[in-house]
């Protein structure tokens, strides 16, 4: 049922997340890899769409287990009672070994260092601590390089409070390079026929899962997918940011609006103050080329985008009760996290990471509310 929360006021602000739409993602992700289990994930706070809810949502969906890249985005899951198998991305810092046991988080190790501080610590609490091997087959960040694959695991099989349950690699471009991506698959299949069954493999990413059947091996890992940020795959958008207008205001031809007197009326025109900002996640760099949609008009942000307000121009008067889309969850060149991605020049991965937690968050499935999280 609807958290309200403690506070009486709701911010007339929100980011809604629709559950449906997860669903169908996951599902159509799940379908293109119909033998592999599925890893949801949800690091930075799963894309900017709320980790504890998706993550829950994923695992009732099937999935087997979530990935997050930090430890603190780890113990926030188990905080919210996540109980699956939670992956810890990247490359294990043996500072972080200790709180990797505490959240019972399976890290993916590519270091000896790595292997032997979670063989200490785990010795020293009388447990067996679990892991996945990193292995580089060309992203050439982080891993064990795939070449010595072999010799790194049959070193950690010795140690006897470290077990290695899985081998992971990652893909560096599976949505512009297929020969590269094929390179990488061809290579991870060699590191798994030396290393031979009783591991969990897994390699693929949303594009690798949409474009390469044959890199899906045991497991996929999809992330931008389940949010449907990737264009033309019949994935779907699942957020809208949504706000009513604090102000509405007729003004003059030549009347300034906001910082720097950025723009002025160019007529005797209605403009609306909607209480959402850059600290919220409209990127600044919108200013002059951003747009809100209001029913079927789309009305441009005029005015420089400010912390904490946008001012938009309006057609004609309305009021404070009007609900404007800010960001609307489809594709669109102007209000959708894909359309301020390429305006701003980056890549929707990050408009959507950069949505505030400050944002309230409204989750719901069917067009009916299922929960609202307070900021
Ligand atoms: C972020 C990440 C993913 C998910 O990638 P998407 O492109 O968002 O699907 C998978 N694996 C690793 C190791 C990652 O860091």
């Amino acid at each position: 049922m609807s958290k309200t929360g403690r506070l009486n006021a709701m911010r007339p602000v929100w980011l809604e997340i629709d559950l449906g739409r997860l669903a169908c993602n996951y599902r159509l992700l799940a379908a293109k890899a119909p033998d592999a289990k599925v890893v949801g994930v949800v690091k930075a706070n799963a894309y900017g769409h709320g980790a504890a809810v998706i993550g829950k949502e994923l695992i009732q969906l099937g999935a087997w287990g979530l990935a997050v890249a930090t430890v603190s985005e780890g113990k926030a899951l188990r905080q919210a009672g996540i109980t699956a198998p939670v992956l810890l991305l990247g490359s294990l810092h043996p500072d972080e070994t200790e709180d990797v046991l505490n959240e019972k988080l399976t890290p993916f190790i590519g270091t000896w260092e790595a292997a032997a501080g979670l063989e200490a610590a785990a010795r020293a609490r009388g447990i067996v601590a679990e892991a996945h091997v990193k292995v580089d087959t060309g992203m050439g960040r982080v891993g064990v390089p795939a070449a010595s694959a072999k010799n790194f695991v049959d070193m950690a099989s010795k140690l006897s409070h470290l077990r290695v349950t899985g081998i992971a690699s990652h893909l560096a471009s599976a949505d512009e390079d297929p020969v590269q991506t094929n390179d990488q698959i061809k290579q991870f299949q060699e590191v798994k026929r030396v290393l031979g069954p009783g591991y969990l493999y897994h390699l693929a990413n949303t594009y690798g899962i949409l474009g390469f059947p044959q890199a899906s091996f045991d497991m996929v890992r999809p992330g931008y997918g389940l949010y449907g940020l990737a264009e033309n795959t019949g994935l779907m958008p699942i957020a809208r940011l949504l706000a009513k207008p604090s102000l509405i205001k007729q003004v003059n031809a030549g009347t300034p609006i906001g910082y720097g007197a950025f723009y002025r009326a160019r007529e005797n025109e209605w403009v609306a103050t909607l209480p959402v900002g850059y600290a919220d996640g409209v990127p600044r760099s919108l200013v002059g080329k951003g747009a809100v949609r209001l029913g079927q008009k789309t009305l441009p942000m005029v005015g420089r985008i400010s912390m904490d307000q946008i001012t938009v121009r309006l057609e004609e008067q309305t009021n404070l009760e009007e609900v404007f889309e800010v960001l609307t969850p489809d594709f669109h060149p102007l209000t959708s996290l894909n359309g301020w991605a390429n305006l701003v020049g980056t890549v929707a991965y990050e408009t959507a990471v950069r949505l505030s937690p400050r944002l309230p968050r409204v989750y719901v499935r069917n067009g009916v509310q299922v929960e609202r999280l307070e900021a």
